[in-house]
């Protein structure tokens, strides 16, 4: 990295990550990335070097985003199979059958106390995050798998890295902060718990593909999913955070990017909370 690089690097918050090569050669798929979290999960892992596309339901908002931050859009409806598989097939034209990583991030919220929540509620937040995830993880598990290469007599070795692991990729799926409970979210919260059993699970599952899957676990954030949320309730959340701050996009970004590199290589079936010290008093 020269210093000319260095100091091209986009001016954003204070704080965001300082260019790098870590992620250079690699390419990744980022969910739910034309705005908040995974658009700022994506523009970290392009400023570490990274070939980076961005799905999204929002079709105009994701070619947007897209142009914006140097990206390859893709239109993808989490909750449903055939648009994984198409996205699956776009990839693979585009790139090879070859993903170092694929975020998870896609999310809504429908949120109302449990007796009236109504059935549309409940499935749709289900469906987005919980569904949305493990179809992502099966249908993208061949590309982010290690790949193998044949010998002339036609025998097949799985390639390894420097440790003789085979060399997969990794998956970052996002839960939510939140261990007591969060009002009025039945839906949100159970769909976010799942997530983090699914992923352990799919960690043990997918170990023989040299695939590593964790959670990023994030408290509040100022996203357009916060945004609507009266100043009182946030109080409130502060009020159990150390750092007494929402978080930024970015922040979590980072913490993503690092569990997708390299630098994270012995870390799988882990949850990492990114949420200012979550505390009770
Ligand atoms: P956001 O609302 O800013 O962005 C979510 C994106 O997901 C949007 O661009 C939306 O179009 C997309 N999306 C929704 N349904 C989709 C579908 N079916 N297929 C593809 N894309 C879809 O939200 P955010 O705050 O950036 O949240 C990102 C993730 O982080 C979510 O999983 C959310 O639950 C989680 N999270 C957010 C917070 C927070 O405070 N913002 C806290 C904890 C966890």
């Amino acid at each position: 990295m020269t210093d000319d690089q260095v100091r091209s690097a986009p001016d954003r918050h204070p704080g965001f990550p300082a260019p790098s090569d870590l992620h250079a050669g690699r390419t990744y798929l980022v969910t739910g990335a034309a705005r908040g979290i995974g658009r700022a999960t994506a523009e970290v892992l392009l400023t570490h070097g990274a070939t980076v596309a961005i799905a999204d339901v929002d079709e105009e908002a994701i070619t947007t985003t897209a142009r914006e931050i140097e990206a390859m859009p893709v239109v993808l409806d989490v909750t449903s199979r055939e648009s994984w598989e198409q996205a699956r097939d776009v990839l693979t034209r585009e790139f090879g059958p070859r993903l170092a990583g694929l975020v998870n991030n896609a999310g809504i919220t429908r949120d109302k106390t449990l007796s009236k929540m109504d059935d549309t509620m409940w499935d749709s937040v289900l469906d987005t995050h919980l569904r949305g995830t493990w179809l992502g993880c099966q249908v993208m598990r061949p590309l982010i798998a290690a790949p193998s290469v044949e010998d002339r007599a036609g025998q097949s070795t799985v390639v390894t890295d420097a440790y003789g692991r085979p060399a997969g990729g990794a998956i970052v799926n996002t839960s939510s902060s939140g261990r007591h409970g969060s009002y009025g979210q039945t839906n949100y919260s159970a769909a976010k718990a799942g997530i983090v059993g699914l992923t352990k699970t799919i960690a043990l599952e997918f170990a023989r593909f040299g695939i590593r899957a964790n959670c990023v676990s994030p408290g509040p954030v100022e996203t357009d999913m916060t945004a609507g949320v009266p100043d009182e309730v946030k109080a409130t959340w502060l009020d159990s955070l150390m750092l007494s701050r929402m978080g930024l996009p970015h922040e979590i970004g980072t913490a993503t990017a690092f569990l997708l590199s390299p630098a994270a290589s012995y870390i799988t079936a882990q949850v990492l909370d990114v949420n200012g010290g979550e505390w009770h008093p």
